[in-house]
């Protein structure tokens, strides 16, 4: 009987054992791999109002025109993203499905009813989906508080029976508070209630877990944050705050602001180029704060 050690079989070349400190070709598909998702993080653009008043599209940052945004989501389908929400990624982080390329996220906050009449027709019209940002208050009609602000006008919000068929129809409904406070000058009392109301008012219309928030004003503070997380929210966006990558912090996600003078080559910019770390640049240096209040840490946007 030999005394030698059996020779292992080799079956593949996967199963071939590192050579001169070569990597063999598992550990070089799972670098790929890795890189891949690395390059492929969602963007996130954030919307407020879809018009069709030529006047207040002029006039108001937050206004888009109709018209605007189909051209804008020709571009979005022209460059190959495609629209995902939270849920996607959430299951995604689950190992339940794959990200498709470039995956875009768009957000319309404060549930304007125009998002109804005007973005949904439009946004199913391109087979895209979106996330609504909505108060957990029903007796919050209007956008009362923009009452009084110079340039900005009345304008209404979504109903209960609005925000259940959009939720019915595949879009993500997320919470933006129950009447739109400053939640970071609350008490931590004050601000728990405001944030886990909300989601237990928003779920109670949809049926559906409400998972995503989104902070008025963009304002945000350790105690705030602590109570988004304390509430069962796993994602929260910002607005000029946050990391510049995606997936760092899921309760402070930076977004992409489009305004009614974001033009198409503009908006392909913000698109094809790493513009988060652009803005994350200018807003950790502080130079932005002597602007004025474009990008001024954690103080958020003013017109959010
Ligand atoms: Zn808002």
């Amino acid at each position: 009987m030999s005394d030698k050690a059996p020779v292992p079989i080799q079956t593949s070349t996967l199963d071939k054992p590192k050579q001169n400190g070569l990597r063999d070709n598992t550990e070089i598909r799972a670098r790929c791999e890795k890189t891949e998702n690395l390059l492929n993080r969602p963007r996130v653009l954030m919307y407020h109002r879809i018009v069709d008043d030529r006047a207040l599209s002029q006039t108001q940052q937050t206004c888009v025109h109709i018209h605007e945004f189909r051209k804008q989501l020709e571009l979005i389908d022209r460059l190959g993203y495609t629209p995902i929400t939270f849920y996607d990624y959430r299951l995604f982080q689950a190992g339940e499905i794959q990200l498709p390329k470039k995956p875009l996220i768009l957000t319309f906050d404060d549930g304007y009813l125009d998002t109804y009449h005007l973005a949904f027709p439009l946004l199913t019209e391109f087979g895209m989906k979106a996330v609504i940002f909505a108060l957990g208050d029903p007796s919050v009609r209007t956008n009362v508080w923009d009452a009084g602000k110079p340039g900005i006008s009345e304008a209404g919000l979504m109903e209960q029976d609005h925000i259940a068929e959009l939720s019915d129809y595949g879009f993500e409904i997320g919470g933006h508070s129950l009447s739109h406070p400053n939640l970071a000058s609350l008490s931590a009392a004050e601000c728990l209630h405001e944030v886990s109301k909300t989601k237990m008012v928003l779920e109670t219309i949809t049926h559906t877990e409400v998972q995503s928030f989104s902070y008025p004003y963009g304002e945000v503070s350790r105690q705030v944050k602590d109570c988004v997380a304390e509430s069962g929210y796993k994602y929260a966006c910002s607005v000029f705050s946050g990391p510049a990558r995606f997936g760092v912090d899921l309760l402070e996600i930076r977004r992409i602001a489009v305004h009614n003078t974001t033009t198409i080559p503009g908006l392909a910019l913000r698109l094809v180029s790493p513009y988060e770390y652009l803005e994350w640049m200018w807003w950790k240096s502080g130079s932005a704060s002597r602007f004025g209040k474009r990008g001024a840490p954690v103080k958020g946007y003013s017109l959010q």
